[in-house]
């Protein structure tokens, strides 16, 4: 022990905020909301191939990507994961994820 580390008091409860917050796409008001229910094209990655974890807009996008980078295994968009009907579970992920909680300048 250095003395550095400060004992841990973070409550299930904060923990559930803090994710909550880190990984719910909020804001962006009526272009958020199309975006978040992905009614409009542009912005998020929706389905994520199950094989290589590569994402596509959209499940057509989705089947392109599959007949030439796995033509091998037959196309099931069942197993396709849609990202924004499952809550992503990147607990502690530093990477940016594109409009959540992004800067407000222009
Ligand atoms: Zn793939």
């Amino acid at each position: 022990m250095t003395g550095k580390a400060k004992p841990k008091k973070h409550t299930a409860k904060e923990l559930a905020a803090k994710l909550d917050a880190a990984t719910t796409n909020r804001g962006g008001g009526k272009a958020g909301i199309a975006d978040r229910t992905g009614s409009t094209k542009g912005g998020h990655a929706k389905y994520e191939c199950p094989h290589c974890k590569i994402t596509a807009p959209d499940v057509k996008s989705m089947q392109i990507h599959h007949d030439s980078k796995h033509p091998k295994i037959p196309f099931d968009d069942t197993k396709i994961s849609n990202l924004h009907a499952t809550a992503p579970v990147v607990a502690e992920s530093s990477a940016p994820r594109p409009g959540v909680r992004g800067s407000l300048k222009k």
